[in-house]
């Protein structure tokens, strides 16, 4: 428990992630008066040690559960929402989410039959071996168990405010990490809640999969754009430390997905691939786990398939990559000279 800044009446909560003791999401727990109860910002995991540290965490700033009368959750992934159904059961919180992340619920966590075979079709025509395939699709089952599912009290789609005692928020969605993922600003104290958009060293997984849209680079390219206008003091992300830094980060991490595309260019100089060849012939995924692509696990051998794929799928967008289907699998390939929408004769 930290208080951002001394007098701020906002506090950083990080809350363990299962099995790590390294990894945490961080959850806000803003401050609020009698009338409109405190606001908590993102959950952490359903686990014993995250519901524990969160209680823990409280107490030392002299707040119980009971008091927290508002959730919002930046968007569904297990480590920012898992907790937020115990806590509504328990507490009787309102909580509030994206519309785009509540239509999501059901068929991840409650009946997840139809998503696994879009997946397995997705993996399938994006080259993953017949052998792999499984592994790759069911990779996020272990995570369900850390998350209690719960539909929102409060059905946000942008714009509105949310208020506290001390604070005003307004509701910011940014897609492309998660379709209805949703960004806090405080325009008075000029506070930025980033949620997994923005961080200040990592860059967050943005891949397309079957609830991701047909681009979800492009709306998280454009998603980071359109924040370049806010006068932000202060970003508290979902991760990582607090930072002030805000508009070169956000140049950064343009900067960083360009390089990728790069990358990925010289890649299919060769030869046209799939989403799967490519991924292992690029080094990021792989060479930051130091391990080499054969040594990955399937969640980040999934992972980094799904962001190739983000990427290949955003360079077909802009014309500077051709798709085509052999035998149910696609491949991409640089378009040749001439041969770039040459009509047929
Ligand atoms: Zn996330
Ligand atoms: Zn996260």
């Amino acid at each position: 428990m930290i208080e951002v800044e001394p007098g701020i009446h906002i506090y950083r909560l990080q809350l363990p992630f299962p099995d790590s003791t390294l990894d945490y999401v961080n959850a806000y727990l803003v401050e609020g008066d009698r009338d409109n109860g405190h606001l908590l910002i993102d959950t952490g995991w359903d686990t014993k040690e995250a519901f524990d540290s969160l209680k823990k965490q409280l107490v030392e700033i002299g707040i119980n559960l009971e008091d927290i009368s508002q959730i919002v959750v930046t968007h569904v992934h297990p480590d920012h929402y898992g907790l937020a159904g115990k806590l509504k059961r328990l507490y009787n919180a309102k909580l509030a989410l994206h519309h785009l992340e509540k239509d999501f619920i059901e068929s991840r966590y409650i009946n997840m039959d139809k998503l696994l075979q879009q997946m397995e079709h997705l993996l399938q025509a994006n080259g993953t071996p017949p052998d792999e395939l499984t592994k790759l699709q069911t990779a996020s089952l272990p995570m369900i168990r850390f998350v209690t599912p719960v539909l929102p009290d409060v059905t946000l789609y942008g714009g509105e405010t949310i208020t506290t005692g001390y604070f005003s928020f307004k509701v910011l969605p940014t897609p492309g990490h998660a379709s209805g993922h949703i960004c806090l600003y405080e325009p008075g104290r000029k506070i930025l809640f980033s949620g997994d958009h923005v961080l200040p060293t990592i860059t967050p997984h943005v891949g397309l999969h079957p609830q991701s849209g047909s681009n979800p680079l492009g709306d998280y390219i454009d998603s980071l754009n359109g924040l370049k206008q806010l006068d932000v003091k202060l970003v508290l992300p979902g991760h990582e430390q607090p930072f002030t830094t805000f508009k070169p980060r956000l140049k950064e991490i343009i900067q960083h997905h360009q390089h990728r595309n790069r990358e990925i260019l010289s890649a299919l100089k060769a030869s046209p691939k799939t989403a799967y060849q490519t991924a292992t012939e690029i080094t990021w995924m792989h060479d930051v786990k130091g391990v080499g692509w054969d040594k990955l696990g399937p969640w980040d051998k999934r992972m980094a398939v799904l962001e190739t794929l983000s990427h290949l799928e955003a360079m077909k967008i802009m014309g500077k990559l051709e798709k085509t289907t052999r035998d149910n699998i696609i491949y991409y390939s640089i378009p040749g000279p001439g041969k770039t929408n040459e009509p047929a004769r």
